[in-house]
């Protein structure tokens, strides 16, 4: 499709295609890594309060009073902290903000998959270099000139984890560039970088209420590190839209962070489930990457993963299968609650032996 009023980078965009929500309700969804534990009461609590008159005006601009939670919660201070619509929005001001440079962004080959559309919006060069044959990032293949370097870290749709070392180690021989980790799913298994930004001024991580908080319907994610990376996204957010949160979204985000108990509850409940599914797709025959995530990588050798995620659908369960070079053959399974888990290995334990496999 083309249309003679459009821009003409409209043309050449490639969006982004999130995974599907699907309408029918009956679905048990494991394609999007939403938590499958409804958020905190205190969240619900809390955004009832503010559904008052205060709604007719604007909300805090600088969002001071969530910056301050989060910067208790991390102990770190509100300078250190951006807070966005989303981790995607705030990312996307970080591709505008620290990563249009001439040198060329670096992130993985197989990473999410919103880093090479927001460099398209932002007409912004990039490379791409392979993960190791095992998935796992080998920090030692950037030593090449760059305009920053980003990934996922657990890294999706993986979940492999780099340890904090190695990401050192790529501070401090790349500090010229901004290095942005983008933790939307450390809660699940891994140690946050958060510890660094002192250290490091080239640090920014980036992370989501929308997996590990229960909260993608909210719509908040945050970075966090040195005030002057903070500042550049602040710049660009405030050259876009004053009021990216709402009263309803902040007032949600400050009870999140406040009740740890039920956080610390559902991580721990989805990290168990998940080496339940693992355990459970490996008898099954499929080999399972290591996880630090609320989502498994898993293939079958002897069955294409097209198929399999079409035969699940068949059963009403839907799983994340990418039509992209070396992951073609890997399913993307979130982590459901038990019940949910259960029905999947027993969908495809009915759907290998109909093709005759067996244990
Ligand atoms: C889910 C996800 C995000 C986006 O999270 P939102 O805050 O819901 O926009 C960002 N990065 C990665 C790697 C994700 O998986």
């Amino acid at each position: 499709m083309s249309n003679r009023y459009w821009s003409p980078l409209v043309h050449r965009l490639t969006p982004y295609v999130p995974g599907e929500q699907p309408k029918l309700p009956h679905l048990i969804k494991l394609n999007t890594n939403e938590n499958p534990y409804g958020p905190s009461l205190k969240v619900l609590e809390a955004i009832q309060a503010e559904l008052s008159d205060a709604l007719r005006l604007y909300p805090d601009p600088n969002v001071e009073r969530l910056k301050q939670a989060i910067a208790d919660y991390y102990r770190i201070t509100p300078a250190q902290v951006f807070v966005g619509n989303g981790s995607d929005e705030v990312l996307a001001f970080v591709f505008q903000g620290l990563f249009q440079h001439p040198a060329p962004l670096l992130f993985p080959d197989i990473t999410y998959s919103f880093y090479p559309v927001y460099c398209g919006l932002y007409s912004i060069d990039y490379q791409t270099v392979p993960l190791a044959e095992d998935f796992t990032l080998r920090v030692a293949d950037y030593q090449q000139p760059n305009g920053g370097i980003i990934f996922a870290n657990p890294n999706a749709p993986t979940g492999c984890l780099l340890p904090l070392d190695d990401l050192e180690w790529l501070l401090s021989h790349h500090s010229d560039s901004a290095v942005v980790v983008d933790e939307a799913y450390i809660d699940f298994g891994g140690e946050t970088a958060i510890a660094l930004v002192d250290r490091y001024p080239n640090l920014l991580v980036v992370q989501t209420l929308s997996k590990s908080r229960s909260l993608a319907g909210l719509r908040v994610g945050f970075a966090v590190g040195h005030p002057e990376l903070i500042e550049a996204l602040e710049r660009v957010k405030n050259s876009f839209n004053s009021y990216p949160l709402d009263r309803l979204a902040i007032a949600g985000a400050i009870a999140a962070f406040d009740d740890r108990d039920h956080f610390e509850q559902t991580c721990q409940t989805v990290i168990a489930s998940r080496e339940t599914v693992r355990a459970g797709l490996r008898e099954l025959g499929f080999k399972v990457l290591p996880s630090a995530a609320n989502f498994l990588f898993a293939h079958h050798p002897r069955y294409d993963a097209g198929e399999l995620a079409g035969a699940l659908r068949q059963k009403s369960i839907i799983v994340r299968h990418f039509r992209q070079p070396r992951i073609e053959h890997f399913l993307r399974i979130t982590v459901g609650h038990p019940e949910q888990n259960a029905a999947l290995l027993a969908a495809l334990s009915e759907i290998l032996e109909s093709r005759g496999w067996s244990a």
